[in-house]
């Protein structure tokens, strides 16, 4: 059974219209950089939940989220609505597989995300694991435009920190936007216009991470798999770690 923290939100973030950084505080509790808790709120008398992915490190003291408002969704809406000093409950413990522990080791680490899938990489690349594990990390983010590419200070300064460790690769699909690639990422790396982008190849040395859409995760697991890269089992080691979000 969840046990639920009692948090306080702290900061509802803008980043456009739809997609905010919700900053809560709760009593600290332990968890890996990749994992996601479960955000519940009272509704229309009852108890309504969702997962989201943790997004600030596991030594930060303050929770981050990183949220999309789906219209015609029921919980976002309400957390899109929440203002500093209102209350949350935060699910205990943390929960999910989709952490570096989980992926074997490899020459390249490829953190591939749509949308709001990037929050478990920008926790992960916020430790010391990844930096000391690959010899060359490339965080690839998918979005439809421009305003939607969050977090650009925080990875703006892992580019100046880690100059040949490290490529951002951001794909912006419905409309041009300096330093992005455009289309969907399985035709982006069947064409090998991805790799060409961030200066590598995707042998079966590189370990894939992907998370955000499932039609996204899915296409691009099949292509993985037919050049090489099989999905990653504990039973069976492979090259392509996944987080579904719907
Ligand atoms: C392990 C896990 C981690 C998650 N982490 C996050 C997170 O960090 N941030 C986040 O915004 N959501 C995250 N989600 C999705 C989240 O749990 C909710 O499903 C989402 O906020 C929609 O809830 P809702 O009640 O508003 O919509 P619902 O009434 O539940 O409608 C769901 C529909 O909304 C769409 N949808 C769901 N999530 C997204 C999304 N993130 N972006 C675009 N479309 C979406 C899908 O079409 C889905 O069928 C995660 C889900 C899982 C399983």
């Amino acid at each position: 059974m969840a046990q639920w923290l009692t948090g306080e939100v702290i900061e509802n973030y803008a980043w456009n219209q739809e997609l905010f950084s919700l900053r809560v505080r709760t009593e600290p509790f332990a968890f890996i950089a990749g994992q996601f808790v479960r955000l519940r709120l009272e509704h229309d008398g009852g108890r309504v939940q969702r997962a989201y992915s943790l997004v600030n490190g596991p030594d930060d003291s303050i929770l981050d989220f990183l949220v999309n408002r789906i219209h015609d969704g029921l919980f976002s809406p309400l957390l899109h609505q929440l203002q500093p000093g209102q209350l949350i409950e935060v699910s205990q413990p943390p929960s999910g597989f989709f952490t570096l522990n989980e992926v074997p080791d490899g020459d390249s680490l490829w953190l591939i995300a749509t949308g709001t899938g990037i929050g478990p990489y920008l926790s992960m690349l916020s430790t010391h694991e990844p930096w000391q594990r690959f010899a060359r990390i490339h965080l690839v983010h998918a979005v439809r435009y421009g305003a939607d590419l969050a977090y650009q200070n925080k990875i703006m300064d892992w580019v100046a920190l880690y100059p040949n460790q490290f490529t951002y690769q951001p794909i912006v699909s419905r409309e041009d936007y300096p330093g992005a690639l455009r289309g969907r990422i399985p035709a982006l790396i069947e064409s090998n216009q991805l790799q060409q982008a961030v200066g590598d190849t995707l042998t079966n040395r590189a370990q894939v991470m992907l998370c955000g859409n499932p039609e996204m995760i899915r296409d691009t697991r099949a292509l993985l798999d037919v050049m090489g890269l099989p999905k990653n089992l504990r039973r069976k080691p492979g090259n392509v770690t996944m987080e579904h979000y719907w």
